[in-house]
């Protein structure tokens, strides 16, 4: 089971929001955000969903959490059942950022181009979106319901933030073919302006193991 969250940890979003619908924060919209190189296609970005639609709302409400294996549950049916469903879909071709504005006005859709034609399917619940740059899934879910609690956001404003972290591993680029890590054991490529691979260079300018490893 460790292998399969690993392959989701592996094409986790690059991005996520998870914004209460109310005060109460009964409800919250879910997004999770993918780049569109991720996936050959939308049918393949809606398959992986289903494959990991019992991961995505632990995960969505706090990325940092290590206890994702717990909550994966395996779908066997999970390709018949994106398959089936995009065939009945009925995709919309509008701006996602004018769409998401409008319907689900919490989200913020700052990122999305403002002048593109998207593709958009909406069904009861949820929400998958292609753009140029990028595949968006969207869900409501009911916080108060998780089998555990959530960690307290409380408490928390001291840690740096997921994001920081990953933006800065992701912004190291492409490891070269050629040239290799300094690090005596390592048989990575050196990324550009470094002498180390992304890992590594990650430790030394951080001063901490990397949390990433792609
Ligand atoms: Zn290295």
């Amino acid at each position: 089971m460790s292998t399969q969250i690993q392959k989701f940890l592996d094409q986790r979003p690059l991005f996520t929001q998870c914004h209460a619908v109310d005060r109460d924060a009964d409800f919250a919209i879910h997004l999770g955000v993918w780049r569109r190189s991720e996936f050959p296609d939308l049918n393949a970005f809606v398959a992986f969903v289903f494959r990991y639609s019992s991961v995505l709302q632990p995960y969505i409400a706090e990325p940092d959490r290590r206890d994702l294996a717990s909550w994966f549950h395996p779908d066997s049916n999970a390709e018949e059942s994106a398959a089936s469903y995009m065939t009945n879909a009925s995709p919309l071709s509008t701006n996602a950022r004018d769409w998401l504005a409008k319907h689900a006005a919490t989200v913020d859709g700052g990122f999305l181009d403002s002048s593109s034609i998207d593709t958009v399917i909406v069904d009861n619940d949820s929400m998958y979106i292609q753009t140029t740059e990028w595949y968006i899934h969207s869900f409501v879910a009911d916080l108060l319901d998780a089998p555990e609690p959530f960690p307290q956001l409380d408490g928390h404003e001291n840690e740096e933030p997921w994001s920081e972290d990953r933006n800065f591993y992701e912004f190291l680029g492409p490891e070269s073919d050629s040239v290799s890590c300094k690090r005596d054991v390592c048989d990575r490529g050196r990324v550009k302006h470094s002498v180390f691979c992304r890992p590594h260079h990650f430790e030394n300018v951080k001063g901490r193991p990397s949390p990433y490893t792609h």
